[in-house]
């Protein structure tokens, strides 16, 4: 079934306590589609601009990625710049230099408009409202990212695209911060009444929260000895989630943990290594050993 991710394909500047890389590719859409591509086919709409080389368009070579929604612009792509200490839950934004990003007007090739699973990354919740606008039919499931800066500044932008969301993804200090909420559960019922069915909270290293109307899900995050570089791991499980989904019949709730499962997954593996460079790598093999890892994991009798 087809799925269509819109949101930042980029160049990141990337410093943990494992080591430094000046330029390496990223963007939320980029870890996305690559974690989606080992369980459906997936459409990308973003913009690069010049700079972006045949090389680094290679990533998506080879994968269930069809990048003709990924349009080239004059000028420099989306910069990001980011550092990290011990603890991998607290990053610092160094740089954000949005460059054709700024300008981005996104536009469904027509093939994609049709796409019955849809992931709206963090991006100007302007843009993610235009791009709903030009499915033609209502997708099966429409799931958002959003951040901070955007609940701050485009609250009533905000407020519009969630009342067509059914999947809300965000951290824990975003929940608090849109819902005025501290706990959890509770910000999750008043999320509910803006629109969103089901909100996934992702946690870092705490793993992950899902709470629908039926009750809460908790997946762990898997336990890693190193995590070398942790961009990228929210939009990985955002990626293994609504990859497993599109490519599973219906929405049960199994379906669902399983989904929640096949996130996590897809996060750890991002962290593994810097940038991509465990992920492009991963086999469907090795995603599956570590979905019975997650089994046994948290397994236990009563
Ligand atoms: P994550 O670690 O999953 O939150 O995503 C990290 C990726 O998001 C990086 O590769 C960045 O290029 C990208 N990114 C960072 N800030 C923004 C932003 N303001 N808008 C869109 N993408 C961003």
């Amino acid at each position: 079934m087809s799925l269509l991710v819109v949101g930042s394909v980029a160049f990141d500047a990337l410093e943990t306590p494992y080591g430094k890389v000046d330029r390496t590719l990223g963007g939320a859409a980029t870890y996305f589609s690559i974690a989606a591509s080992c369980f459906t086919h997936v459409n990308l709409v973003g913009v690069v601009g010049d700079d972006f080389t045949a090389k680094d368009r290679a990533v998506f070579r080879g994968r269930r990625i069809d990048i003709s929604g990924l349009e080239r612009a004059t000028g420099k792509t989306f910069f990001w710049s980011g550092r990290y200490g011990q603890d991998p839950n607290e990053r610092v934004t160094l740089v954000t230099d949005l460059n054709v990003f700024a300008t981005f007007r996104p536009k469904l090739p027509e093939a994609f408009r049709a796409s019955r699973h849809v992931f709206l990354a963090n991006i100007d919740p302007t843009l993610q409202r235009s791009v709903l606008e030009q499915i033609k039919t209502p997708p099966r499931m429409v799931a958002l990212d959003t951040m901070n800066y955007w609940i701050e500044r485009a609250p009533a932008e905000l407020r519009e695209i969630l009342k067509r969301t059914h999947v809300l993804m965000i951290n824990d200090a975003e929940t608090r911060m849109l819902s005025s909420e501290h706990n959890l559960l509770r910000a999750a019922r008043r999320i509910f009444a803006m629109g969103p069915r089901i909100l996934i909270i992702k946690r870092g290293e705490h793993g992950a929260l899902m709470v629908d109307n039926r009750g809460a899900f908790a997946v762990p995050a898997f336990p890693l000895e190193e995590v070398h570089d942790p961009t990228g791991a929210g939009d990985s499980f955002a990626g293994g989630f609504m990859g497993y989904l599109a490519s599973s019949r219906g929405m049960s709730d199994a379906v669902l943990r399983r989904a929640m499962v096949y996130g996590s997954v897809m996060g750890s593996f991002a962290v593994e290594r810097f940038g991509l460079d465990r992920l492009r790598k991963v086999t469907r093999r090795e995603i599956d050993a570590r979905a019975r890892h997650f089994a046994k994991l948290t397994q236990f009798r009563l």
